[in-house]
């Protein structure tokens, strides 16, 4: 049997993506509920055009406590002039509107992680409708596509950018150059946990040019690290020629020094040290240190009585530590820590 045609999207846009010119709209996806028998949730989008050119898809708060993105992408929605752009930038400041609302990783309607809710579906939850929306509606429009996470209420990272290892070799090494255009302090090989359901996948599937981030976390930005999102997605729109400002692709640390990005690799799920106890997390190492295999990263002390010993975690390879759990308490099941390689 032939497969059944997916319905149209019930979500509108209240601009036109043709049109030359800044527009600022909504993606309108209708929502009817208790507070609002006909509503809507808006979710707030820019679109620059200037005549015909690569088009640059650009999101912020996949997660919604996730606020680097966020930031950078409502001050460039509202600082972008048509004229310094060569082809088309389309801005979601915040993709999972209802999470970010709520400062959740989640949506607080569905309980939706929409990163984990693609390729979507028209006449699912509204976070699979939102997904469903960018996969058949705005993906399509687009060359370059910048998603940009931070670790949220839960985990902190050092800054970097980064993309995946990829069986098309050319559609990888256009990734990992717009990663390098990004210029953050750490360029990552990414390994993914668990990759099924993500935006990033679905956008590598379309074959797209696609670079993600983690830049910061611990549920707010930074002004280091908002200052890099700010400059990276600039950087990366000057390297796709979109962005024609005339500047060079700027390669500075926050405060202005010269600055040459530290290539990290996932090399394997060693990378990874996940909590086998609960507790109060001692940790041993802090964001960006140097470690070898068999340091201790990290110490969880049993909290329910004293005289205890706390249990270990320690370091499967040499590298940096690259991420940490963020609140002070962990259950078992959590990411403490996250050991990135230094490519030499
Ligand atoms: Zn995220």
């Amino acid at each position: 049997m032939a497969p059944v045609a997916l319905a149209s999207s019930p979500i509108t846009p209240t601009v036109d993506f043709d049109r030359d010119g800044v527009q600022h709209g909504f993606l309108r996806l209708p929502y009817s509920r208790d507070d609002s028998a006909w509503g809507s949730v808006m979710i707030p989008l820019t679109v620059v055009r200037n005549g015909s050119g690569p088009t640059a898809l650009l999101t912020g708060a996949n997660h919604g406590d996730e606020y680097e993105g966020a930031v950078a992408l409502f001050d460039l929605a509202q600082t972008l002039t048509a004229d310094r752009v060569a082809g088309r930038v389309i801005i979601v400041p915040a993709m999972n509107y209802p999470a970010f609302q709520a400062g959740t990783r989640t949506s607080p309607i569905d309980k939706g992680n929409l990163n984990r809710s693609f390729p979507g579906r028209p006449d699912g939850t509204v976070t699979q409708k939102i997904a469903d929306y960018f996969t058949r509606e705005l993906l399509p429009l687009a060359d370059l596509v910048m998603d940009i996470h931070s670790g949220g209420r839960t985990l902190d990272f050092v800054p970097f950018a980064a993309a995946h290892i990829l069986p098309d070799k050319d559609q990888e090494a256009r990734c990992f150059a717009a990663v390098a255009a990004f210029a953050a302090p750490y360029s990552m090989r990414m390994l993914e946990i668990d990759a099924v359901g993500m935006y990033d996948t679905t956008a590598e599937e379309l074959g797209k040019t696609f670079v993600t981030t983690e830049l910061g976390g611990g549920g707010t930005g930074r002004a280091e690290t908002i200052a890099i999102a700010k400059r990276g997605v600039r950087n990366v729109l000057r390297h796709a020629g979109i962005l024609t400002d005339g500047q060079a692709v700027d390669g500075r640390a926050a405060d202005g020094r010269a600055e040459a990005s530290r290539w990290l690799d996932m090399p394997s799920g060693d990378c990874f040290r996940f909590a086998e106890d609960s507790g109060l997390i001692e940790a041993c190492v802090d964001l960006g240190q140097p470690v070898r295999a068999g340091d201790l990263l990290a110490r969880i002390h049993p909290i329910g009585r004293t005289g205890l010993a706390p249990a270990e975690y320690r370091a499967a390879l040499d590298g940096i530590l690259a991420a940490r759990h963020f609140p002070g308490l962990v259950k078992a099941g959590d990411c403490i820590a996250v050991v990135g390689t230094v490519e030499s």
